[in-house]
C-alpha cells in the first residue's frame, strides 16, 4: 500500500493570518473581518493575473503633472483585461451583497452591467477621468444617470489590483518628493488611511490604489488646513493607532503608528481593526 504524500498547506499571506487573529481577539468584528477576507482573497487572485505595465510617459509630462497636482496614471495606462475586470466587478458585488453592504436591486443592476460585452467600458472610463481629476475641466458626473450610486464602491474595489500595478510600475522610476498634495499622485483618489514611519514621518495611503506618499503630519489632506490648533489628534490606549481630525472641514483620517511596531502597516487589516475608532471619531462630531 502506498501512502499519498501529504503536502503542507501553503503559507497564508500575512494579511490573512492577521485578519484571522483579529477575529479571534475581537469577535464583535467577525462580520467585518469575514467580508474583508473575501475581498482580499478576490483581489489577490485578480492581481496575480495582472502584469506589471510598462507605462510610456514623457518625463516632462510627468513632471508637469506633478507640478500641477494632477495624477500620473492615465486611463489607457491601466492594464485592464476586460473579461478579468468584468469578473472582478461581479464577484465584488456578490461579496458586498452577501455581507449586506449592497442592496439587492443595485446588485442585480451592477452584475448585469458587468456581464454585458461593452457596456461597462465607457462607464469606467468616464468614472476614472472624473474621479481622478485627470481632466481638469471634467465637470461631468462620475456615473451616468440611471446607474446605482453604489457602483462607485464596487469600482473602487474591483479596479484596485489593476491600478496598484500602475503605481508599482511608476514608483520604481519616479521621485515623488515634490508631491505635497493630499490626493494620490497616481490615481487622484483620496487617502483613507495613513502610516507613521519609524522616522516619525506621516505617509498617506490611497483609498483606491493603496499607493503611499509622504505628507505633512499635522496638515489636513482634505482641506489643507495646517493650523495645529485646529487639528485634533488622539491615539488608542495601546498607542498602535492614531486619529487626526480636522476642526475646519470636520473630516478625519486614521493612522497606524509604525514607531516601535512589530510589523509594517497592513491597510486591509488595520482598516478593520480601527472600526471602533471610527465610532469614537464620529461621536466627537467628525465625518
Ligand atoms: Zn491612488
Ligand atoms: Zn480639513
Amino acid at each position: 500500500m502506498t501512502e499519498r504524500p501529504v503536502h503542507p498547506p501553503r503559507a497564508e499571506p500575512r494579511e490573512v493570518v492577521e485578519l484571522k487573529q483579529l477575529k479571534a481577539r475581537q469577535p464583535d468584528l467577525a462580520t467585518a473581518v469575514d467580508m474583508q477576507l473575501a475581498l482580499v482573497e478576490l483581489q489577490r487572485r485578480v492581481q496575480s493575473r495582472v502584469p506589471l505595465p510598462w507605462i510610456q510617459a514623457d518625463p516632462q509630462w510627468l513632471e508637469a503633472q506633478q507640478r500641477e497636482g494632477r495624477p500620473l496614471v492615465r486611463f489607457a495606462d491601466i492594464p485592464l483585461e476586460w473579461s478579468d475586470f468584468r469578473l472582478a466587478v461581479r464577484r465584488t458585488a456578490d461579496i458586498l451583497l452577501r455581507f449586506e453592504s449592497l442592496d439587492g436591486g443595485d446588485h442585480a443592476q451592477i452584475v448585469a452591467l458587468g456581464r454585458e460585452g461593452n457596456a461597462l467600458e465607457p462607464v469606467v472610463e468616464q468614472w476614472y477621468a472624473v474621479s481622478s481629476g485627470l481632466e481638469p475641466s471634467a465637470d461631468a458626473e462620475r456615473l451616468p444617470p440611471g446607474t446605482p450610486g453604489s457602483l462607485d464602491q464596487v469600482l473602487v474595489l474591483a479596479i484596485r489590483p489593476f491600478l496598484h500595478r500602475c503605481a508599482e510600475a511608476l514608483s520604481q522610476r519616479l521621485d515623488l518628493s515634490a508631491w505635497t498634495h493630499g490626493h494620490c499622485p497616481f490615481c487622484g483618489w483620496e487617502p483613507d488611511f495613513a502610516v507613521i514611519t519609524p522616522a516619525a514621518e506621516r505617509r498617506l495611503i490611497c483609498g483606491r490604489c493603496v499607493a503611499q506618499w509622504a505628507f505633512a503630519a499635522l496638515t489636513c489632506p482634505f482641506c489643507a488646513n495646517d493650523d495645529r490648533q485646529l487639528i485634533t489628534s488622539f491615539a488608542t490606549r495601546d498607542g498602535r493607532y492614531r486619529v487626526y481630525a480636522c476642526d475646519v472641514c470636520r473630516r478625519y483620517l486614521k493612522a497606524y503608528d509604525g514607531r516601535g511596531a512589530s510589523r509594517p502597516v497592513l491597510t486591509s487589516v488595520d482598516a478593520i481593526a480601527t472600526l471602533p475608532l471610527d465610532a469614537a471619531a464620529m461621536q466627537r462630531g467628525y465625518q
